[in-house]
């Protein structure tokens, strides 16, 4: 179904006329979502989609920094979401919850939350409004991941969809070879006496790659002290997490003349950790980076890690195919990465599809 029914004036002809090429969403005279200049917002129903900027209503689909941002008067999300994000933004800010699936309606439009399979509490935001069906996918991956939904294909009429690995290069292997890699690498650095330090992300891949270890060992994971909150979070919110151990514990339980040994541990960290002093403590290490990223053999060497898993919380390349099938979305409009290619793409296969402008273009979006 063509979106620019209600305004195209030769009806018959409508998906041909469409078919202009790159255009932003803005280009449209009826739009269920249109650009701000503080991200998408929904004249229907009087509210913005992870805006950039602090708004009287945001709905947001993830609690990644580059999703929920603090200072808007009223945030409405999943209560995955919620529980992250009131330890972000503290607990006094105004969040209301809606459970996947559950359909509320603000002024003229219908909403619905349904499950990205991206991190804890991650959503598709779907709105029914006065030009059809959309939906904003926000970040989502279509891999099996133990701590959060999978994903929910939704049928719609014009889907937003997330580009971060926007080219035919990026293309997952199973999540449990990656797992097995890991652990083969871990058992490596065991016999050299060394310390397997995993550089990965707070929220999301730090859970994930717990969940799954615990499947192949029930060895202690140490991790650094920033990751225990969102550890914490996810526990509160139900998610079946193996006990951990934060580095600081062991080094200062062991007395001061005996240095604490991290040798054949293995231990997770944030990317802000890499090169700090904090590193010292660990002692002789080989450290990785588990990141989608990983899959390019020259950001390997450039970012000079021991190792890199591939293992990301984001679609790849048959995965966003995939799924923009799946959706029948006669239009979709891509954002985050790899927007423009993902876009000529679409529309070299006869679809409609121009990409959105986000204000986060390479800050950290790549997991
Ligand atoms: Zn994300
Ligand atoms: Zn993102």
């Amino acid at each position: 179904m063509c979106v620019r029914r209600a305004t195209c004036d030769v009806r018959s002809a409508c998906y041909v006329r469409c078919t202009f090429g790159v255009l932003p969403v803005g280009a449209y005279n009826r739009k269920v979502l249109t650009e701000t200049s503080q991200g998408l917002y929904c004249p229907d129903g009087d509210f913005f989609i992870d805006p950039w900027q602090p708004v009287p209503r945001a709905l947001i689909t993830h609690a990644h920094g580059d999703h929920a941002r603090p200072g808007s008067a009223a945030y409405l999300c999943t209560p995955g979401t919620a529980a992250l994000l009131r330890r972000r933004l503290g607990a006094d800010t105004a969040i209301q919850a809606v459970a996947y699936g559950e359909r509320i309606t603000l002024g003229s439009a219908a909403i619905s939350f349904h499950s990205a399979g991206h991190v804890l509490g991650s959503a598709q935001i779907r709105i029914e409004g006065r030009a059809g069906v959309w939906v904003a996918a926000g970040d989502y991956k279509r891999a099996a991941d133990p701590t959060c939904d999978p994903f929910e294909p939704v049928s719609c009429d014009v889907f937003i969809t997330e580009s971060t690995f926007g080219l035919p290069i990026y293309r997952w292997d199973d999540t449990a070879a990656v797992m097995r890699d890991i652990l083969g690498w871990w058992d490596g650095n065991r016999e050299a006496q060394k310390c397997s330090v995993i550089f990965c992300y707070t929220l999301g891949k730090a859970q994930r790659l717990l969940a799954e270890l615990a499947r192949l060992t029930d060895r202690t994971v140490f991790v650094h002290g920033m990751m225990l909150g969102m550890i914490e979070a996810y526990r509160e919110a139900g998610v079946d997490l193996p006990e951990v151990k934060p580095v600081i514990e062991k080094t200062e339980k062991t007395s001061r003349a005996k240095k604490a040994s991290f040798a054949g541990e293995l231990v997770l960290a944030p990317l802000s950790a890499r090169g700090t002093p904090w590193m010292r403590r660990l002692g002789a290490i080989s450290d990785a980076f588990a990141s989608g990223l990983m899959r390019v053999r020259g950001v390997r060497r450039q970012r000079a890690y021991d190792r890199g898993f591939v293992i990301s919380d984001h679609a790849d390349w048959p995965g966003l195919l995939h799924t923009i099938h799946e959706t029948g979305a006669s239009r979709v409009l891509a954002t985050h990465g790899y927007a423009e290619p993902l876009a000529r793409h679409l529309q070299s296969l006869g679809l409609e599809s121009g990409t959105i402008r986000t204000a986060w273009e390479g800050e950290g979006a790549g997991d």
